[in-house]
C-alpha cells in the first residue's frame, strides 16, 4: 500500500494566480486498479476558470517580457525538480491513472522532456529580413507569443499531455491555463506544485480541476481574453471544441485520435517487427493515440509473424501498475472496457478469430486480456474504430498497393508503422502513407525533439521540436518606408 501521507506533492485543489483554491474537497479521484477512492478533489467550475483566465491575462505582460534566457533559467528548474521527483510523480501517476509504474516513470521523463526542450528552444525564436520590392523600403518580420493559452488535456497522460503544451507555450512567452481530464487531476496538481516551487510566477501556469467538462470548455474555448486554444482527446470532442473556437477565432490546435497501421512486409526482420509491434501495441495498455490499431501482415511471412507476436503476447503480465511485475495494467473504467469488448465480439460476429485472450483478465474488473485476433478485414468494427485498449487485430495483405489502399482507409492520419528491409520501398510507402508520423523499423516515435501530430481528422498543428513553438507565436510583419538614398 502506498502511503498518501508520505506524497508531498499529492495536492487536492485548483492552482489559480498561485494560490490554492479554498472549499471542500468531494469530487473523488479513483484507482482504475481496484476502484478504490485515492483522494477527493475541490470541483472547480466555471467561476474558476474564468478566475484562471483572467489572472493569466494579469500574468502576461510581466512573462513576456522576461527575456527568453530568464524565463529558459525558471523552466530548467522546474525541469529539475520534475525529474528529481520523478519516482513520487510516477507513483501519483500510476494511482489515478493505472499504467504500469515503469512506464509512468517513462512518461515523467518524456514529459519534463519537452520542458527542458522549449527551455532552451525559446532562445531560438528568430525574425526575418525580405529583400523589400522597392529600394527605400526594408521588410522585418517579427515573432512575438500570441498571449494567453487555454488547453484541454486527457487521461491517459495526465503529466505528458500537458507538459508538451505548456512547455511550448512558456518558452514562447504566453501564460496557460489548463483543465486536465476528470480522471486524472492529480498529475496535473503535482505539475503545478513543483511549477509553484520552481519560482514559475503566480499566474503563469494555471490547472483548474472539475467535473464540468461542458461548462470550463465553453470559457477556454469562448473567453475573450484567450488568444490561443489547444486540445488533445477524441476527434468527436475536437470537432465540438474547434467550432466553439470559432465564435472568437481563436488560434487552435488539435491533438485527436489515430488509427494507426502497423505493416509487416515480406522482407522484414520479423523478429524486430515483433518487438516493435509489442511496444506499440501494449503499452498504457494500448490506450494511446500512436498505438498500433491494425497489423497488416504480407502473405509470406503471415504464419511466422503470428506464432512469434502471439507467443510474445502470451508472456505480458496483467496486474496491478503498482506490482512490480506489471506490463499491462487496467483500463481507465470499466465502460471503457466494455466498449473494447464490443468490438472484439461485434467483429468476431462477423467472422474474426481470437488467437489469444478476448475477455476480462483475472487481476479485476478493469482489467482486459492482452488478446490477438486473426481473419480480420479492413472493415470489421476493431479496425475500423480507434480500440483503445490491449487488442492485436491481424489482417492478411498480398501486395504493396493493396496494403496502402487499406492503410489509408480511414478518416484520421496520427502515426503509421512500417518494417522492411528494401530501401525503394521505405521511401515510396512512407511518402503514401497520409499519416503525420511515420515509424520505419520503429514501434517507438515520441520524443520532445521530433514534430508530434497528425494529417487528415488526427487534428492540426505540431507539439515538440523547434515546429512546436509556432503554435504559440504571431507573426508580426513591420515595413519601413522613407529609406531613401544617402545623398
Ligand atoms: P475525450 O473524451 O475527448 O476527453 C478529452 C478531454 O476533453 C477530457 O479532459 C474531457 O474531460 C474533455 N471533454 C470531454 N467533452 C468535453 C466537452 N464537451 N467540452 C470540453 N471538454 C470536454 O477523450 P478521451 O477519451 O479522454 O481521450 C482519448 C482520446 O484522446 C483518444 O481519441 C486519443 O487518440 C486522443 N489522444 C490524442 C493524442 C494526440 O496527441 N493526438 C494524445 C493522447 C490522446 P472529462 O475528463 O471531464 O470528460
Amino acid at each position: 500500500m502506498t502511503n498518501l501521507k508520505a506524497l508531498s506533492l499529492l495536492k487536492t485543489s485548483s492552482y489559480i494566480n498561485g494560490q490554492w483554491q479554498q472549499g471542500k474537497a468531494d469530487l473523488a479521484v479513483i484507482n482504475p486498479a481496484n476502484d478504490k477512492t485515492i483522494t477527493h478533489v475541490v470541483n472547480a467550475g466555471i467561476a474558476e476558470t474564468e478566475q484562471a483566465v483572467l489572472a493569466a491575462q494579469q500574468a502576461l505582460p510581466a512573462w513576456r517580457a522576461k527575456s527568453a534566457n530568464e524565463r529558459g533559467k525558471l523552466m530548467r528548474r522546474w525541469f529539475d525538480l520534475m525529474m528529481e521527483n520523478q519516482d513520487e510523480l510516477a507513483t501519483i501517476l500510476t494511482l489515478e491513472q493505472g499504467k504500469p509504474l515503469a512506464e509512468a516513470k517513462g512518461e515523467i521523463a518524456y514529459g519534463a522532456a519537452f520542458i527542458e526542450w522549449f527551455a532552451e528552444e525559446g532562445k531560438r525564436i528568430y525574425g526575418d529580413v525580405i529583400p523589400a520590392p522597392a529600394a527605400d523600403k526594408r521588410i522585418l518580420v517579427l515573432k512575438q507569443p500570441v498571449g494567453v493559452v487555454a488547453a484541454i488535456t486527457p487521461w491517459n497522460f495526465p503529466n505528458a499531455m500537458i507538459s508538451r503544451k505548456a512547455a511550448a507555450a512558456l518558452g514562447a512567452g504566453c501564460t496557460f491555463v489548463v483543465r486536465p481530464a476528470t480522471q486524472t487531476p492529480l498529475s496535473a496538481l503535482a505539475m503545478a506544485e513543483l511549477a509553484e516551487r520552481a519560482g514559475i510566477p503566480a499566474g503563469v501556469f494555471n490547472v483548474v480541476v472539475g467535473d464540468d467538462a461542458k461548462g470550463m470548455g465553453k470559457v477556454l474555448t469562448q473567453h475573450p481574453a484567450v488568444a490561443k486554444f489547444t486540445f488533445t482527446g477524441s476527434t468527436e470532442v475536437g470537432k465540438t471544441l474547434i467550432a466553439q473556437c470559432a465564435t472568437t477565432v481563436k488560434k487552435v490546435s488539435m491533438e485527436l485520435g489515430g488509427n494507426a497501421p502497423f505493416i509487416v512486409f515480406d522482407d522484414a526482420d520479423i523478429d524486430a517487427a515483433v518487438t516493435g509491434a509489442i511496444a506499440s501495441k501494449y503499452r498504457n495498455a494500448g490506450q494511446t493515440c500512436v498505438c498500433t490499431n491494425r497489423i497488416f501482415v504480407q502473405d509470406g511471412v503471415y504464419d511466422a509473424f503470428c506464432a512469434k507476436f502471439i507467443a510474445a503476447v502470451k508472456q505480458l503480465k496483467i496486474a496491478d501498475g503498482m506490482h512490480d511485475s506489471s506490463q499491462i495494467g487496467p483500463l481507465i473504467t470499466r465502460s471503457a472496457l466494455d466498449d473494447v469488448h464490443k468490438l472484439v465480439t461485434d467483429s468476431v460476429q462477423q467472422g474474426a478469430k481470437i488467437a489469444l485472450g478476448g475477455d476480462v483478465d483475472k487481476a479485476g474488473h478493469n482489467f482486459y486480456q492482452a488478446t490477438v485476433m486473426t481473419d480480420v478485414t479492413n472493415d470489421m468494427p476493431i479496425a475500423k474504430n480507434e480500440i483503445f485498449g490491449p487488442v492485436s487485430p491481424i489482417i492478411r495483405f498480398s501486395d504493396e498497393a493493396e496494403v496502402l489502399k487499406q492503410a489509408n482507409d480511414t478518416d484520421v492520419g496520427l502515426a503509421a508503422y512500417f518494417y522492411t528491409r528494401d530501401i525503394g520501398r521505405i521511401f515510396r510507402v512512407a511518402e503514401a502513407l497520409e499519416y503525420g508520423m511515420i515509424g520505419i523499423n520503429e514501434g517507438l516515435i515520441s520524443n520532445a525533439a521530433a514534430p508530434f501530430g497528425g494529417v487528415k481528422q488526427s487534428g492540426s498543428g505540431r507539439e515538440g521540436s523547434h515546429y512546436g513553438l509556432d503554435d504559440y507565436l504571431e507573426i508580426k510583419y513591420l515595413c519601413l518606408g522613407g529609406i531613401g538614398a544617402n545623398s
